[in-house]
């Protein structure tokens, strides 16, 4: 069709004749013609919202998402302004909602997000770090559905197949001898049990975290968390105590400082002999702060921290909520890129590309304290659950998902410092694989947060197709954490979305 409109082009210049003149014995061709002009101008007109989106990136300039094969389903459920007055009638105030005209997704495909009007966006959050492998990979789907017309829930009562081959094939992943898998719902109830784990084992009460850390919403690890804006105001944290957080960025010792980690480290250490009785129970830490703002430590931070823990009797704890099975690229774990030997892991989100599972990971000799009583948890570990859970380990081995971690997330970061280059709002770029942040600031010097900034460039970004998360204490630090099969042609166009946004702020 395309060419046949070259050719009408040229010869009618050429020949300098009317259209009408060319068409001759042509005029079966008009049809065609008709179709093409009524086409053209619906695409530029007001209708055909989704189509539009995409095709106006031919259009203008606007970046264009690759093309891929999936064709959304049209929605039919309720409709968005239905879904926002049901939301606000019936549900928790407390609810945090993305965007000033919030997005109604509906619909998702590996590292793509469809919302109601059948608009394709990139997902550059994951559903906050929580789809590894993509979203409803087939695989997965698979093997989910087959489960559930089998046997959905029965609890731990009873043996099922799936909770104790699932186990082997997680500890399997663990070095050394952390080998005894509980499986839970959630973060914050795998940080809970953690937490409890640790004070039994040690007989201890005193726990450490970090300021700057998010552990969990629920009452216990809410204590752990050090962000008031995730902290009610009623008795918390009692028992806990937190030291400096270890960023290179923002805290008194850089990058350019050898010895930050061990510097860091020397808080944990003065910690514990001030405000605590000089014993503790426990030390926890993620391996890259997430909620915080993608806060890679120093090297050497964690091995002198857990060093200073474990003089003084406590247990060292990483959650790995965000940073596990292989995201940072380098390691399946992220705390192997500090050379450290946690005693406790715990685990969420990646781990069941957005099913309801987590774990905690530990020694036979730790796990053996919990045996004292019965521990029960109703859902935890349930044939879904951990039918899932097996089926994402196999597709990231299969589908060699941590070196594409460690090859696209480099790629990105490349391109992020490519931004950094051209737009003085980037005060820094960091992250690991695809575990990533760009710290927006006013003054590259004083580092005064651009949170407003921030905020700008995340909302337009979604305007022109992207999704990214946004963090940090001060909410200046955008979160690109996107499912581990993003592609290079994805980066293309992540790059010059923020390229536009920035630009713009
Ligand atoms: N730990 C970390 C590092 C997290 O990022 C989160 C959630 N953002 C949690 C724990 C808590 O997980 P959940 O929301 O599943 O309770």
């Amino acid at each position: 069709m395309g060419t046949f409109f070259i050719e009408l082009y040229t010869q009618c210049a050429m020949h300098n004749e009317p259209l009408i003149l060319f068409f001759g014995d042509r005029l079966f061709l008009l049809p065609f013609l008709a179709v093409f002009v009524f086409f053209s101008l619906w695409l530029t007109s007001g209708s055909g919202e989704n189509q539009k989106g995409e095709m106006m990136n031919n259009v203008h300039t606007t970046p264009q998402l690759p093309p891929i094969d999936h064709q959304p389903k049209a929605y039919q459920g309720p409709s968005f302004e239905e879904v926002a007055a049901m939301r606000k009638r019936y549900l928790t105030p407390a609810l945090l909602t993305y965007y000033k005209k919030p997005l109604m997704i509906v619909e998702g495909h590996m590292q793509y997000l469809y919302d109601d009007t059948g608009r394709r966006y990139l997902d550059g959050f994951g559903g906050i770090v929580t789809i590894s492998v993509g979203h409803s990979h087939p695989y997965v789907m698979q093997k989910a559905r087959q489960q559930m017309e089998l046997l959905q829930h029965t609890t731990t009562i009873y043996y099922h197949p799936a909770i104790a081959t699932y186990g082997k094939m997680l500890a399997e992943k663990m070095p050394g001898d952390l080998s005894v898998c509980y499986f839970v719902n959630s973060g914050s109830e795998a940080n809970d049990l953690a937490m409890l784990m640790a004070r039994l084992y040690t007989g201890n009460y005193d726990l450490v975290s970090l300021r700057n850390a998010y552990h969990g919403g629920s009452a216990s690890t809410m204590g752990l968390t050090a962000h008031s804006t995730w902290k009610f105001n009623y008795p918390h944290s009692f028992g806990v105590h937190h030291a400096l957080a270890p960023d290179p960025y923002r805290g008194p010792w850089g990058r350019d400082d050898p010895e930050a980690g061990l510097k860091y480290a020397a808080d944990v250490k003065s910690l514990i002999q001030h405000v605590t009785p000089g014993t503790v129970a426990g030390f926890f830490a993620e391996a890259i702060q997430g909620v915080g703002g993608s806060v890679v430590y120093p090297d050497g931070y964690l091995k002198h921290a857990y060093a200073h823990v474990r003089e003084a009797g406590g247990l060292c704890i990483c959650d790995e909520v965000q940073t596990g099975f292989g995201r940072t690229g380098e390691a399946f774990w992220g705390f192997e890129a500090q050379g450290v030997q946690p005693d406790i892991v715990t685990m969420a989100k990646g781990i069941g590309n957005g099913a309801p599972l987590a774990a905690v990971v530990t020694t036979p000799r730790i796990a053996e304290t919990l045996a004292a009583r019965i521990h029960f948890n109703t859902f935890g570990g349930n044939p879904i659950s951990c039918t899932i859970g097996k089926a994402v380990l196999e597709v990231l081995e299969k589908e060699n998902l941590q070196q594409n971690c460690l090859e696209v997330g480099g790629y990105m970061l490349d391109g992020f410092r490519t931004l950094m280059d051209k737009h003085d709002v980037v005060g820094d770029v960091r992250g690991k694989g695809l575990m990533t942040g760009i710290e927006l600031v006013k003054d590259r010097s004083t580092k005064e947060p651009a949170t407003q900034e921030c905020a700008r460039v995340w909302e337009r970004a979604k305007d022109l197709g992207l999704l990214v998360g946004k963090g940090g204490f001060y909410a200046n630090v955008l979160r690109v954490k996107p499912p581990m099969c993003l592609t290079k042609p994805d980066v293309d166009f992540l790059i010059e979305v923020l390229d536009i946004a920035l630009g713009e702020v």
